[in-house]
C-alpha cells in the first residue's frame, strides 16, 4: 500500500511538473514567433478597419432604408427591430460598452464580434 501511495505522488508530481513545462515551452513558442505581436496588430488593424467602413458607408448601404414595409425582410429578427424606435439603431459592444450601428457584426472600437 505504501508503494501505491508513492506511486500515486510520483505521478501527480510528474502531470504537475509537465504542466508546468507545457506552459513554459508555449510561452517560449508565442514570444518566437511573434504569436501575441501578431495578434494585437491584426486586432488593431481590424478596429481600423471596422472604422474606415462606417465612416465611408452611411449612406452607400443599400438595405438600411430600401427596406420598406411592403417587403418581408428575410429574417423576422430584423422586422421586430426595425418597428421599434429610431434610438434603436445601435447596439452596445458586450465587451467595450460603446454603441454600434446594429447592422454591424463588428465593434467599431474594439473590433469584437458582436453579431
Ligand atoms: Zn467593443
Amino acid at each position: 500500500m505504501e508503494k501505491l501511495a508513492g506511486a500515486l505522488f510520483f505521478l501527480v508530481l510528474l502531470f504537475g511538473a509537465l504542466i508546468v513545462i507545457f506552459l513554459v515551452a508555449r510561452e517560449l513558442v508565442t514570444w518566437y514567433w511573434k504569436i501575441n505581436d501578431i495578434l494585437s496588430t491584426l486586432k488593431s488593424i481590424n478596429r481600423r478597419l471596422a472604422l474606415l467602413v462606417n465612416e465611408a458607408s452611411p449612406e452607400a448601404r443599400p438595405d438600411r432604408d430600401a427596406k420598406t414595409t411592403d417587403e418581408p425582410p428575410s429574417d423576422g429578427r430584423v422586422d421586430s427591430n426595425e418597428k421599434s424606435t429610431e434610438g434603436d439603431e445601435v447596439k452596445q459592444c458586450r465587451y467595450c460598452k460603446e454603441e454600434t450601428p446594429k447592422d454591424d457584426d463588428m465593434c467599431q472600437v474594439c473590433g469584437s464580434y458582436i453579431g
